[in-house]
């Protein structure tokens, strides 16, 4: 049967979980929904295609509630979780969890979520309950199975949520000890963005004779998002920012920022200049972002600027704008990013804010989404006067270097700390791995107005390649050259 034509009903889920769909309001599974709820509910493996946004999440949690349901558990110990998901991140760990509940809230299975940063009492606490479903990131997970407090014996079914970035953020070793722990004898789902060679080595590994799925990726999507681009020195970009939102009345803008540091910097500026907003990146508690993120998506917050890491898994529909302040090295995350707008079918707005520095990492953004993006000129924006010139900054990494020194590469295949060493094991999770972004290299700098920028880990190796700022101008349009209609590239 085409996808297109398959039914909820046509699936044959428990009606506790038709009733849960039917108040969520779905009235037709999403493709990756159609093609995977089978393949799991016949109880083999699967490997998936798929990213956030698409419905992956019910794709697994829908049929996982059936299985569990149907069948009675082995053992009814404490603290021995019948199904395991892991991710990446908190915020995934949390919306994932969320849906469980969301989907199985006819159902008598219990659910819980597991992740750093957060006091380990409560969770501990917890696990002396029925937990059926257990949602969790690796670095809290493997804290919870050196104390004793999880038994991993009774997992029937393991899911890998979000593989690739998994894989990213240096969780290859946790996962390979987490499988150790696992009993031999399970069902293995593993959803991933993206395909690259070491996901199909953990995929051989993990998984026997899987199904495959394959949803349309972001960029085949983008006809939704309406993209463009300004082109403006660094020292403009948060004036314009400023500017873009109070003369277009934007109530709701996601903003990514390559670091913490810039995130933070960004976030005062724009305080500064009367708009409210607020960080969200690994250095940040939990509380604090919990907050950040409920106040954006209840509208109360216009402005929420977050790194890569931390925006991952967000789950926020439809929003009408995303800004990318700084393009992203790796042309995937720029997807990524612009797949928070345009969601569910509405349409969005994609602005990037466009160094000549960063040309390059444009160019290979275009390779990958096949079209080139128009420039497009803002010509209510009036640069404010006595602007300091800016100070040269080191050259950013391309993509590829990053992967063995930039941030990501902090994660825990790269780390030089022998584990059990430093504050972790206080019972605070600080093996999180979004602490693993670009740190500011002192209190100091971090409070500091612009100061040359912090490239993550800078090729200390290379030559700096300086431009004048006279230099620097004459290669790029001037402020006056801004206009709301898409023109001509220049200087490319
Ligand atoms: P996910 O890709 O799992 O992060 O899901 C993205 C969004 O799609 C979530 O807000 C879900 O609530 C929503 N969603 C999931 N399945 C469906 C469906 N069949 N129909 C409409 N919305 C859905």
């Amino acid at each position: 049967m085409p996808d297109n034509e398959i039914t909820f009903a046509s699936l044959n889920l428990a009606q506790p979980l038709m009733r849960a769909i039917a108040d969520a309001g779905y009235t037709k599974p999403t493709p990756v929904q159609a093609q995977a709820i089978p393949l799991v509910l016949a109880g083999g493996d699967l490997l998936a295609g798929a990213q956030t946004g698409t419905g992956k999440t019910a794709g697994f949690t829908l049929p996982i509630l059936h299985l569990l349901s149907e069948k009675q558990a082995a053992s009814k110990r404490h603290g021995c979780p019948r199904c395991l998901i892991l991710v990446p991140t908190r915020e995934l760990a949390a919306q994932v969890e969320e849906s469980v509940q969301t989907y199985g809230k006819y159902l008598p299975l219990k659910s819980m979520v597991m992740f750093g940063g957060v006091n380990i009492n409560p969770q501990i606490k917890a696990l002396r309950g029925q937990v059926d479903i257990l949602v969790a990131t690796p670095g809290r997970l493997l804290d919870h199975a050196g104390q004793k407090t999880l038994d991993l014996s009774g997992v029937e079914i393991l899911v890998l949520d979000e593989a690739d970035r998994m894989l990213d953020m240096g969780f290859i070793r946790d996962i390979k000890k987490i499988l150790a722990l696992l009993p031999k004898q399970r069902q293995n789902l593993l959803f991933s963005a993206t395909f690259s060679d070491e996901i199909k080595a953990l995929s051989d590994g993990l998984l026997h004779n899987p199904g495959y799925v394959e949803v349309a990726r972001r960029n085949s999507t983008v006809e939704l998002i309406s993209q463009s681009i300004h082109l403006v020195p660094q020292r403009l970009k948060s004036h314009l920012l400023a500017h873009l939102i109070k003369h277009n009345d934007w109530k709701q803008v996601l903003v990514f920022t390559r670091t913490k540091h810039g995130a933070n910097r960004l976030t005062e500026k724009l305080i500064a200049d009367g708009i409210p907003a607020a960080a969200i990146h690994g250095n940040k508690s939990q509380p604090a972002r919990t907050k950040a993120l409920a106040q954006f998506k209840d509208g109360s917050l216009p402005v929420l600027v977050a790194t890569d890491i931390a925006a991952r898994g967000l789950d926020i529909d439809q929003l009408p704008h995303v800004v990318n302040f700084e393009l992203p090295n790796v042309p995937e995350d720029y997807v990524h990013r612009i797949g928070r707008t345009g969601r569910a079918g509405s349409s969005g707005s994609a602005i990037s804010l466009v160094d000549k520095e960063e040309l390059p990492f444009l160019r290979s953004i275009e390779r990958l989404i096949k079209r080139e993006i128009p420039v497009v000129e803002v010509d209510s924006f009036v640069p404010p006067a006595n602007l300091p010139a800016e100070a040269p900054r080191p050259p950013r990494q391309a993509h590829g270097q990053r992967r063995n020194n930039g941030p990501r590469a902090e994660g825990r295949g790269n780390r030089q700390q022998p584990r059990g060493e430093g504050p972790r094991g206080n019972g605070q999770g600080q093996r999180n791995p979004q602490q693993r972004e670009q740190q500011p290299h002192s209190r100091q700098q971090a409070a500091k107005p612009r100061s040359p920028d912090k490239s993550p880990e800078p090729n200390k190796a290379a030559e700096p390649q300086y431009m004048s700022e006279a230099a620097r101008h004459q290669a790029m349009p001037q402020p006056a050259l801004f206009s709301p209609k898409p023109v001509t590239r220049r200087g490319r």
